[in-house]
């Protein structure tokens, strides 16, 4: 329907310049018109997979703008997905992709994991396909996306021309062909989300609960919570008991946490109280889908070990960056048993934006910075 409402864009825009226009123009125009239409086409930005009976996740693929998977839970009669990506063409792109390997049920609830753009900026898409779908999320990240929404929206946008600069430096003082590949590619990504964007502004939950909501469906129960604060102040789970999945957001994933607006000393009895649910399979807003529980209880030990750490440094006066000299992801317990090479594996295999960066450089960046957040944020009210 997309493609279809913009084949006759040019021909019917143009109008009598289309009509008095000379053989060898219109070539040009059609030229450019298949340019265009091609451009409209949707890439595949996501790889899906069955969790359980009746549940997918989608996870995304690497993208110069990052995009949080998705996970669908395929009801009775209609779908309710969670997270909604960065931009609105990725939610265009997932239900394209839902219709030919999934289903043709409509989609009839959006869950909004947490505030961040990543998860949100899509949303608008969902108005247009699926107009009657209800937005759901805590109170909380309505709050919050009320409130810093737009002006996170602005910076996440005014980011991009930065970055394309950066890109085009490295570019030119790239050596090889795969190395000026990749740049040329995260560029033509960028400029493509910045012309996306430019129109595109937040949209809003429309149903907001403040610790727990239940669909009951015929086909299985959905329970959305508020378990506590930790990636953000506003983060939900949803739990189906009957297939033993959560939908964990960004509270626990494949990937280092981000913990920049996080509470770090809330996270571990967020986790606790997720512990308490009697799931199997874990879909995170990033990385492959878990087949275990054994994530959540490394987690919890990593931002153990982190607060411990971080905490005694403050006690006794040290700053971050010296902080950051005695600390190594060798120096970390709770890294070991192969959790630190489990979160750089899934980093380096779905995250393209450190496609060049060596399994090393990724892992000590993940510690780097969830140091130094864990630190910053320590006393966080
Ligand atoms: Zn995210």
């Amino acid at each position: 329907m997309h493609v279809h409402s913009r084949r006759g864009f040019l021909a019917t825009t143009l109008g009598a310049a289309w009509v008095g226009a000379s053989m060898l123009e219109r070539s040009v125009l059609r030229a450019a018109q298949a340019r265009a239409q091609s451009r409209t086409e949707l890439p595949t930005l996501f790889d899906i997979e069955k969790v359980a009976d009746g549940v997918y996740a989608a996870i995304a693929r690497g993208r110069a703008i990052i995009n949080s998977n998705a996970v669908i839970f395929e009801n009775a009669n209609d779908l309710l997905i969670v997270d909604a990506h960065a931009a609105p063409s990725a939610v265009h792109a997932l239900v394209a992709q839902i219709r030919r390997e999934i289903t043709q049920k409509p989609v009839r609830y959006v869950v909004t994991s947490h505030l961040h753009g990543d998860h949100t900026q899509g949303l608008p898409a969902y108005r247009s396909i699926a107009p009657k779908a209800d937005i759901v999320a805590c109170a909380k990240t309505r709050d919050l996306l009320t409130e810093v929404g737009p002006s996170r929206l602005k910076a996440a946008v005014e980011a991009v021309p930065r970055s394309i600069e950066s890109f085009q430096q490295r570019l030119g003082a790239a050596k090889s062909a795969q190395e000026k590949a990749y740049y040329a590619e995260m560029i033509a990504q960028s400029r493509a989300f910045l012309e996306e964007m430019r129109d595109v502004t937040v949209e809003l939950p429309n149903v907001t609960f403040t610790d727990h909501l239940a669909i009951h469906d015929k086909a299985h129960d959905l329970h959305l919570s508020f378990r506590g604060r930790g990636h953000t102040a506003g983060d939900i789970v949803v739990f189906c008991p009957q297939k033993k999945v959560i939908a964990s957001g960004d509270l626990l994933h494949g990937f280092f946490p981000t913990i920049g607006d996080g509470y770090p000393r809330d996270w571990p009895a967020t986790l606790r109280s997720m512990s308490e649910l009697d799931f199997e399979h874990v879909a995170g807003g990033h990385g492959g889908v878990q087949h275990t529980r054994q994530r959540l209880g490394q987690l919890k030990a990593y931002f153990e070990e982190l607060i411990d750490i971080a905490g005694r440094a403050r006690q006794e006066g040290m700053p971050l960056d010296r902080l950051q000299q005695t600390i190594t992801p060798a120096t970390l317990k709770s890294l070991g048993g192969g959790y630190g090479d489990y979160l750089t594996g899934e980093v380096k295999r779905l995250d393209v934006r450190v496609h060049l960066n060596t399994p090393a450089e990724v892992m000590a960046r993940g510690v780097r910075d969830n140091l130094s957040a864990v630190y910053r944020n320590f006393d966080r009210a």
